[in-house]
């Protein structure tokens, strides 16, 4: 291990990423910490730590997040909040959320050492919960400290084992009141840094991605209502194929989406047929669509082509399509001076970004309808993530460190 004098930031990430990932480290290289395990419980209590190391004053609200607060000289009250999540999905990666909380306490760390307290008030956090990967709830930090959750949302919730929602947490001496209430007032803007998770910055070669907008997603499930007949005796013109019917749906969502929507993507990523054996005519086919776009007024406008086409053949054909809603988010759009001040800060310091449109949703989805917020990516080695084979460059992530850094500078100091 390198002497903490002579480390540069880019060093101290890398060792930082390994130090973090050894809590939940799966066989295979990946990190499994699930929301209110050993390993998620350890790995908050390790970052506690080393925040104090730093000088950083830590406290836990009563959800579980972690925060580290460096008191500003003149503004108490008021708080920048940046960070990312601690949890992972099931042998996720290193980067994914871990990266942003790490990103965010070097910054703060090296800004306290250089400069001392900040003006206002700056706290990183380190967010219980993202993924959703335990229990069948997403955003259980973001979501206490903007109050979109409170404890009465997930009483019903177990995990595959059956184990209590409730309990987990109340084994670990959360959810009882002991901590500061999670819901926040006083949080005046949002920062995160969080690897792309796709491959438009290392396809444009470019360090980091200054985030404009965060899509907006609808999910629909489409059920064909057809006829179920002999595949031998029901001639061609007398078939009510449902799984004909949904083909060339499926082609014509896709095809809609190419030739009018540039943008927008749509996906059908699942499908049944019944009753799904090779000589009988399909009667019921049921599929998927996933449509997202970062503008809520070019969704609402595929989505009535999409309806007009499915009226239009449901007519032709004679046979029922049924349409119901199972996701609708609305796109976030990120905080315009906040973006304005990550392009003027990135041809400052000549980091290489591009400007773009987050396909995924993080923390800042949350925390964008709630208060100014601010997202920063940094390229994902092939588009991977979720998967033990993340990986992102050093250089990237001590650009995503800087370009946090200047911006928390700029604001609070
Ligand atoms: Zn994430």
């Amino acid at each position: 291990m390198n002497s903490p004098l002579y480390m540069t930031l880019k060093d101290e990430i890398c060792e930082m990423i390994e130090w973090l990932a050894s809590y939940g480290k799966t066989e295979n290289g990946g990190v499994t910490r699930l929301l209110y395990t050993k390993e998620w419980y350890d790995a908050q209590q390790a970052l506690k730590e080393k925040m104090e190391t730093f000088g950083i004053t830590t406290y836990f609200d009563d959800v579980g997040n972690l925060f580290g607060r460096l008191e500003g000289t003149e503004d108490r009250e008021k708080v920048i909040l940046t960070g990312s999540h601690v949890d992972t999905v099931i042998d996720g990666g290193k980067y994914d959320g871990a990266y942003g909380i790490l990103a965010s306490l070097l910054a703060a760390k090296t800004l306290f050492a250089k400069y001392g307290s900040p003006k206002k008030t700056i706290e990183v956090v380190s967010l219980c919960e993202e993924e959703g990967s335990r229990f069948p709830l997403a955003f259980w930090g973001s979501g206490n400290i903007t109050g979109r959750y409170t404890i009465k949302d997930v009483q019903t919730y177990k995990d595959v084992n059956g184990v209590v929602f409730l309990d987990a947490m109340f084994r670990l001496g959360f959810g009882k009141g002991r901590y500061k209430t999670p819901q926040r007032t006083n949080i005046e803007s949002f920062i995160e840094v969080h690897i792309e998770q796709g491959e438009v910055l290392e396809k444009s070669d470019k360090s980091v991605g200054i985030v404009s907008d965060i899509v907006g997603q609808k999910r629909w499930q489409i059920e064909v209502k057809g006829e179920s007949n002999h595949a031998g005796t029901t001639p061609m013109n007398l078939r009510k194929d449902a799984l004909k019917m949904a083909s060339e749906l499926i082609v014509a969502v896709s095809k809609l989406a190419v030739e009018k929507f540039p943008g927008l993507v749509a996906t059908v990523g699942h499908i049944e047929a019944v009753p799904n054996v090779g000589n009988v005519i399909a009667g019921n086919v049921l599929f998927s669509l996933d449509i997202r776009h970062h503008q809520k007024e070019v969704l609402a406008a595929y989505c009535q082509s999409v309806m007009m086409y499915i009226d239009e053949i449901s007519k032709r054909e004679k046979m029922d399509i049924l349409v119901a809603e199972a996701v609708d988010i609305s796109p976030v759009h990120m905080d315009e001076q906040g973006t304005e001040l990550l392009l003027n800060i990135a041809s400052d310091k000549s980091i290489s970004y591009k400007k773009m449109v987050s396909g995924a949703g993080h923390d800042s989805q949350v925390f964008g309808t709630y208060c100014p917020t601010s997202l920063i990516f940094v390229p994902s080695r092939d588009g991977i993530s979720h998967s033990p084979k993340e990986y992102t460059k050093a250089d990237d992530l001590e650009n995503g460190i800087i370009m946090l850094m200047e911006m928390l500078y700029r604001a609070a100091y």
